[in-house]
């Protein structure tokens, strides 16, 4: 008879398959991975937990997050920040999304991308050659999951060439090339872009099909936060086609929406198409999140030359009133290629959610605040980002419900929050809330999504498509990443008010055979690792 060191008994194993009907059984877990045993079947076990009643299924695989710093931050400061994601299930988190990523650079320029980085993330949490860098650096502060990373392009083009709006050399494409080309053997799990962003959204589609193709030759996908998610959205996902296409890297749409009123309810259009890809025989996914509302920095809502040489260069932009009528006359009348938020839905949509410096903006509309104020929203956006140094996140309240319910029911749509988790604000609520709200909203409550195709979601479907191995699957040998809940009673608990109130029905969660959260708390073991892939 096998000794466990932890036995499941009584659960309802969903198994993160789509294949399999959830269906009793228990599951035994020795060094790290798993058995699966018929009910009752003779067995012992150092500790032995009773889930009947309980669901079991595969720890989630957060596909889309940006807390690719938030452990490296202060302790103190990142707690509930870094507690949130596991504290909802989640047993491995992807970083590195839009473009943004904590590697690779030129040695030469880590020291100005570091400073840069505060904005992104929150505080100082380094700047690292590559991904082996990336993951001593955490390696060094224990953590409760696991996490691994994208390549984000914007830092892969910062890092060779800058953040100035221009094209890349052919020497410089080449570098960038074999920046890529290193972290990837070294394990990261793809190639990110966020082309709203700077300076990401200064790369030319021949630039961005040079580096898939890297990507492609390490049989990674290309992963991306399309040029433009609002009226154009389109066209931006025929650019990403085109991308896949000619690189032969599989494609994966990041938080697929259609956002802004111009763009409402074009899912009925862009999921067809992907649908048609599919059929085809293009390897094409998505990723979505459960919310109507969506959140990024402040900083992109301006038209991208106003970041043209980075933050210290916009708030010099920002403070000159000619530029800033500039960038007032761009938004009323928008930018070819750009995406414009504010001109797709008003500041009377968009909220702040963090300002580390003014908190009292925290949770308040932008058209509001400047209205109190008398004064034109963009001249209030100024001087904030100004007195900010450009540290800002906004949330936006830009999409409808259908829409988002359609991404969610596409038969190739996994779960990923798209968390911003750095300390202070009002973050956007999925962060904490996610994965949970899926469960009990979309499943439990409308009937959306069966519960095996949800778990699915955000486990099996999403470790084939980040080659995580022997992940996000309950069978014989997988690694002993789980989370047990209760079907009838988990549901969100994060609002846009108080964005980090945990989730309940989160009865327990195991990373690598250790219990990190017992009864919807957490134990302290801290057994998370970085993944290669
Ligand atoms: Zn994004």
């Amino acid at each position: 008879m096998t000794h466990f060191d932890l036995l499941l008994r009584g659960g309802l194993v969903v198994d993160g398959t789509a294949a399999t009907a959830a269906r009793h059984a228990d599951v035994g877990v020795l060094d790290g991975r798993l058995t699966l045993l018929p009910p009752g079947a003779p067995a012992a076990a150092r500790e032995t937990a009773d889930l009947t009643g309980l669901v079991l299924a595969p720890g989630f695989i957060d596909v889309h997050t940006h807390s690719d710093g938030v452990t490296l931050i202060d302790g103190e400061l990142g707690g509930d920040m870094v507690r949130a994601s596991v504290l909802q299930g989640v047993t491995t988190e992807i970083c590195g999304n839009c473009g943004s990523s904590l590697f690779p650079a030129l040695p030469g320029r880590l020291a100005a991308m570091r400073a840069e980085t505060r904005v992104y993330f929150g505080g100082d949490v380094g700047m690292y050659e590559g991904f082996a860098e990336f993951a001593a650096a955490h390696a060094a502060v224990p953590r409760a999951n696991h996490l691994t990373s994208l390549v984000g392009h914007g830092t892969l083009r910062a890092g060779v060439i800058g953040p100035g709006d221009r094209a890349a050399t052919p020497g410089e494409l080449d570098t960038m090339c074999a920046l890529l080309d290193r972290a990837l053997s070294a394990g990261a799990a793809g190639l990110s872009t966020g082309l709203i962003y700077t300076p990401g959204t200064y790369a030319s589609t021949d630039e961005v099909v040079a580096l898939a193709a890297v990507a492609a030759a390490h049989g990674k996908p290309y992963v991306t936060h399309l040029r433009d998610e609002m009226s154009r959205v389109e066209e931006a996902l025929e650019e990403a086609v085109e991308i896949g296409r000619r690189s032969g890297a599989s494609l994966h749409v990041s938080h697929h929406k259609t956002a802004g009123k111009y763009a409402w309810g074009l899912t009925r259009r862009t999921l067809p198409k992907l649908a048609a890809l599919r059929a085809e025989g293009m390897d094409v996914t998505c990723d979505v999140y459960p919310y109507t509302a969506g959140s990024t920095a402040l900083g992109a809502m301006l038209p991208p030359w106003a970041s043209d040489g980075g933050i210290a260069a916009l708030t010099a932009r920002l403070a000159d009133p000619g530029q800033r009528d500039l960038m007032r006359r761009a938004i009323a009348e928008g930018v070819p290629g750009w995406e414009n938020t504010v001109g797709n839905g008003g500041w009377d949509r968009i909220s702040i959610a963090c300002a580390p410096r003014h908190p009292e903006t925290e949770g308040h509309m932008i058209a509001e605040l400047a209205a109190v104020r008398g004064q034109d929203p963009l001249d209030m956006v100024a001087e904030l980002l100004i007195a900010e140094q450009g540290e800002m996140t906004i949330i936006s309240h830009s999409m409808i419900e259908d829409d988002v319910r359609r991404v969610l029911a596409a038969p190739y749509s996994m779960i990923g929050s798209d968390g911003v988790p750095k300390p202070g604000g009002r973050p956007h609520p999925r962060w904490a809330g996610t994965f949970p709200r899926v469960l009990g909203h979309y499943v439990r409550e409308l009937g959306l999504l069966s519960l095996e195709t949800a778990v699915h979601k955000m486990t099996g479907m999403a470790a084939a498509r980040f080659g995580l191995a022997g992940r996000g699957v309950i069978s014989d040998g997988a690694h002993a990443d789980l989370v047990v809940f209760d079907p009838g009673t988990v549901a969100d608990g994060a609002t846009f008010t108080d964005p980090l109130v945990p989730p309940s029905g989160i009865h327990s969660v195991i990373v690598a055979g250790r219990t990190v959260v017992r009864d919807g708390t957490e134990t302290g073991a801290r057994p998370g690792a970085v993944l290669s892939t």
